[in-house]
């Protein structure tokens, strides 16, 4: 297990009359080690699932799923071409004519159902798959992506029968075939995300995980193969970019949703300028968490660690900016330091572990050149002494004090551990940074007084803004982003109306 080596102890920042707060912690204690067993039952090759059955991709070729905490070749995944993707829409368009769409709300509750339950059952497998495919931590797949995963089909499982309430005194219908692709810091939940309002509308779909982790999607089809699934419902292809933009542009696609970076968003949205498909996208941010004067310091605390180095930094509403009250920005920062210094970083598969795996060597390389930015233009780097693994991809949780809003860490999505911290005199000025972003999908907000949340979150220009809490989630809340963030909503309600047509 990594350690921490000891600091001196020196006297903080006296602020606003707070006691100054000392280092509480000296060396970090040793753990044995405590590795998750449970077999994630992986095959050594992953086909394509189309039409209800794994099928070879037509060109032959595979490619290597790498396990990024250590750096094994895990299994080889089918490389999609055009030609799976058009057998991919012909099984899916088929399923809508003759099962899925014209099945009764009440009958495909009934599959989504069992998927959940069936999720439920495998769920140690499929953290332990998760965690070794994708490098998160294995606390965080079993605690927070299996169960949210399994959460969004019961949810979406009970509404397919209730779809009239959807848009009260209007009539909803499916679309028809719907294209889908995701990233991967959430594989499973954002594939849960994606399926789940999409077939209780009575769509069916062609969805694309992430090329780094593809793994659990498959395994989920073969829960779709034991609860009786129609066949060509769901039909997965893997592979790069290119199939990516093949499941985005195909003509049988009556609507297209993606969750992954800006850029690619802008791409997709140029490739479809001019067809009358529906589309949501997902994209990146840039969030702001504000911390006031008079908010609960440790408990805030606690929350810009879990909104910035929760599953590596590997989320797109993270955390990434922290805007500090000047009053408090000593105490804030010295307790912040303390709080990272006990972190545990390594094995992903250990119950112990905090911090997990960069997802891929690229990722690993893209927050090394940002970090290295951020020390160029003058900012003030912390990273604690710990040690990393020898092999796999790995990185220190990271802040930057003195930074300012022109630095590159501060207006560039890392998608790492790494966080900016700025400060604030005003409310006005908390307000005029957190909203100065190209981006706006999450904020979070830490004061006593429930008029200035009120304030805030109307004032703020992101999707969804927490209070005293950070990175919590339900299926039953919509989610979703503001300016370069995307459009469209996840969840809730609101989530479903993005599936129909109303009449
Ligand atoms: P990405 O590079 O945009 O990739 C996302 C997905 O798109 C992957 O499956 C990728 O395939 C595929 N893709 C690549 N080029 C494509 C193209 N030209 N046409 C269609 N598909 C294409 O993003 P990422 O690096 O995987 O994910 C990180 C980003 O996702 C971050 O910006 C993050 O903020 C965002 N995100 C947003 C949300 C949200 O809800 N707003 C949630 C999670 C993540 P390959 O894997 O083969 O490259
Ligand atoms: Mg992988």
């Amino acid at each position: 297990m990594p350690t921490v080596t000891s600091e001196k102890k020196r006297p903080a920042a006296r602020s606003a009359g707070r006691p100054a707060p000392e280092l509480i912690f000296g060396d970090l204690w040793e753990y044995d080690p405590s590795p998750e067993t449970a077999d994630p039952r992986l095959k050594a090759r992953y086909d394509h699932f189309i039409g209800g059955r794994f099928t070879a991709p037509a060109s032959g070729k595979y490619f290597d799923s790498i396990n990024p905490a250590n750096e094994a070749k895990l299994a080889e995944l089918a490389h999609g071409s055009a030609a799976d993707v058009d057998a991919a829409y012909a099984a899916a368009r088929k399923a809508f004519d003759t099962t899925w769409g014209r099945m009764p709300g009440r009958e495909r509750a009934k599959y989504i159902y069992r998927i959940a339950r069936l999720l439920q059952d495998r769920a140690r497998e499929f953290a332990v798959a998760e965690t070794m495919d994708g490098g998160k931590a294995i606390k965080e797949s079993r605690d927070f992506d299996v169960p949210m995963a399994a959460a969004h089909f019961f949810y979406h499982a009970g509404w397919a029968d209730k779809l009239d309430y959807v848009a009260p005194g209007r009539k909803v219908a499916p679309l028809g075939v719907v294209g889908q692709v995701i990233p991967w810091n959430f594989p499973l939940l954002m594939l849960a995300w994606k399926l789940a309002p999409a077939l209780a509308m009575g769509n069916t779909v062609v969805i694309k995980p992430a090329e780094t982790t593809s793994i659990t999607a498959l395994k989920l089809a073969e829960i779709f193969q034991d609860a009786g699934l129609p066949p060509g419902v769901v039909n997965i292809v893997t592979g790069f970019g290119d199939t990516g933009a093949a499941i985005m542009t195909h003509p049988v696609a009556a609507k297209v949703a993606f969750t992954g970076s800006t850029e690619v968003g802008k791409i997709i949205m140029r490739s479809l300028a001019g067809t009358d498909k529906k589309m949501t996208l997902e994209l990146g941010g840039k969030a702001a968490n504000i911390v006031f004067d008079d908010a609960p310091i440790d408990q805030a605390v606690e929350g810009i660690v879990n909104g910035i180095f929760f599953n590596q930094g590997h989320v797109c509403c993270a955390g990434s900016r922290l805007l500090v009250h000047e009053p408090v920005a000593a105490e804030v920062l010295a307790k912040l330091k303390n709080r990272v210094k006990v972190l545990r970083i390594g094995d992903p598969l250990d119950k112990n572990t905090d911090i997990g795996a960069i997802n891929s060597k690229e990722q690993l390389g893209t927050i090394e050149r940002l970090v290295a930015t951020g020390v160029k233009e003058g900012a003030t780097m912390f990273q604690p002494a710990c040690k990393l693994p020898s092999k796999g991809y790995y990185f220190r949780p990271t802040i930057f004090s003195g930074v300012s809003m022109s630095h590159r860490i501060a207006r560039e999505e890392i998608f790492g551990p790494v966080l900016s911290v700025l400060t604030f005199r005003t409310l006005e000025e908390a307000v005029e940074k957190a909203n100065n972003t190209a981006y706006g999908l999450s904020a979070g907000v830490w004061t006593d007084k429930g008029s200035r949340i009120l304030k805030m979150s109307t004032e703020l220009k992101a999707g969804v803004v927490w209070a005293n809490t950070y990175n919590k989630f339900d299926p039953a809340s919509p989610f979703g982003g503001y300016k370069e963030s995307g459009f469209g909503r996840e969840g809730g309600r609101q989530g479903l109306l993005d599936y129909c047509k109303l009449a």
